[in-house]
């Protein structure tokens, strides 16, 4: 299979690499979050413009066949690498050159040039994605999605800082990576500041949300099909259970005002998701709390549910909680407001960006509870202000789509893509100069 050649050239087949969780998981829990949406809506979206998008990810199960015919266009290859199950995401890099060796063994089948570029999503991904690389000699995008610098600014409660080898291997994908790409302007800062990457280098690209699936309906009807009581106020939390994202300070914040009513309506919280991490990771630490404060016949929890369920969650809410510590972007909050309800935010990391503070929601500057109490308390005493931000929050969603994402990430490849090949014609060119043969070190083909 040949190369195609010209100027500007799209990629025609895309090897994502999401290592540490499937795009096939169910998010909300362990490791399973936003990330894992990303990989699979932008796969979606590359597949119908036509690119052909592999998506490596690591087996964590005996049953995962090796590879899976996801949707059209997406295939999804789980690598062998290490216990299927019990492997903590601490001791990942011990697996990191099975998983690679895996790649690399799956890309030999096929003639070089088989894929025309690499996008790896995550750190550990990126140490894999700058291997293959070299080896394969296609450009390297990376997107980071947490970065340990921003996160251990913002540790929260029993959370563990993340080790100092993580930062220093995402230190090498930036410094590796062709391209960057970046959720939001700030984490594009981020990555200069802290990182020392090139800013010519990053490309900042929106994540999107499903317009179909998160669509406003009726509250009534969603609660009859939750199971939800029509007469209550609701506030939810979504997301995974763990420190960073503070469902306790929603619980604390909501405390006082269960206890002291809604004029004639009852609030309720509604938790859904699973644990991950430390600290909070014990779901009954969350229930626990609850009966500290004396609010457990108003808490309720809810596993994990689907995009079509949780569609219905958000529908059921009057406002949708997002008390994060740190977040690069925050689907959720999106999600919600796609769906027609307000969101209360956390003023940190992309959140500023996916709420607009006053209009579509209220951003909230710390994590103290008694200020998101009088926050939260002053969205629920205004049921007008409610609907007129609800009706903003749909309008202001609808510039968050999966296909603007996809097209953006089209143009970053096409950018790395095009780089490179100058980079590699200029090598050749040095080396054809100087009449000695370029070994190119790891290199096979290609730079
Ligand atoms: N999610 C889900 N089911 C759940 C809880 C969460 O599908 O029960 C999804 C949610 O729709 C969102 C993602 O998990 O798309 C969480 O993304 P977010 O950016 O809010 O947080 P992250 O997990 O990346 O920290």
């Amino acid at each position: 299979m040949t190369r195609r050649s010209g100027a500007a050239k799209t990629p025609r087949r895309v090897a994502l690499i999401s290592l540490h969780t499937s795009p096939l998981a169910q998010p909300g829990v362990g490791d399973a979050g936003g990330m894992n949406v990303y990989v699979w809506q932008s796969a979606l979206r590359l597949a119908k413009r036509g690119v052909e998008v592999e998506i490596f990810t690591r087996a964590t199960s005996s049953a995962d066949r090796p590879t899976v015919q996801a949707a059209p266009g997406v295939l999804v290859r789980n690598v062998v690498a290490g216990p299927f199950e019990g492997l903590d995401k601490h001791d990942l890099p011990t697996q990191l050159c099975a998983f690679t060796a895996g790649v690399l063994r799956a890309e030999a089948a096929f003639e070089p040039g088989y894929y025309d570029v690499i996008h790896s999503h995550y750190w550990l991904s990126g140490q894999v994605g700058w291997l293959a690389r070299d080896r394969w000699g296609v450009p390297l995008v990376h997107t980071a999605h947490t970065l340990a610098a921003v996160k251990n600014l913002a540790v929260a409660g029993d959370d563990v800082p993340e080790p100092h080898s993580r930062e220093i291997g995402e230190q090498q994908v930036v410094a590796e990576a062709d391209r960057l790409v970046a959720n939001t302007r700030t984490e594009a800062d981020q990555l200069t500041d802290l990182y020392g990457a090139d800013p010519e280098r990053v490309d900042v690209v929106t994540p999107g949300v499903d317009l179909d699936c998160y669509t406003p309906g009726s509250r009534q009807q969603a609660r009859a099909r939750l199971g939800l009581d029509v007469n209550e106020t609701i506030v939810t939390f979504v997301g995974r259970i763990q420190p960073l994202k503070a469902p306790d300070v929603l619980l604390r914040a909501a405390a006082p005002l269960i206890r002291q009513g809604n004029g004639a309506r009852r609030i309720r919280v509604l938790v859904v998701g699973g644990p991950s991490g430390t600290g909070l990771a014990r779901p009954e630490s969350l229930i626990e709390l609850a009966a500290d404060l004396g609010i457990s016949e108003s808490v309720t929890f809810l596993p994990p549910q689907p995009a079509q369920v949780l569609a219905d969650v958000y529908r059921a809410s009057d406002v949708v909680a997002v008390p994060s510590h740190s977040e690069s972007f925050g689907l959720v909050a999106i999600e919600a407001q796609a769906a027609g309800v307000p969101v209360i935010a956390a003023n940190v990391g992309g959140l500023s960006v996916a709420v607009r503070d006053g209009e579509s929601g209220v951003l909230v500057e710390g994590h103290d509870p008694a200020r998101w109490t009088q926050r939260l308390d002053s969205m629920l005493a205004d049921p007008a202000l409610l609907q007129s931000m609800g009706t903003a929050a749909h309008t202001h969603a609808q510039s968050f789509s999966w296909e603007h994402t996809a097209d953006e990430l089209l143009g970053s490849y096409t950018r790395a893509i095009s780089s490179f090949a100058a980079r590699a014609g200029k090598r050749q060119a040095d080396t054809d100069r100087s009449g000695v043969a370029d070994r190119g070190g790891v290199r096979r083909r290609g730079l």
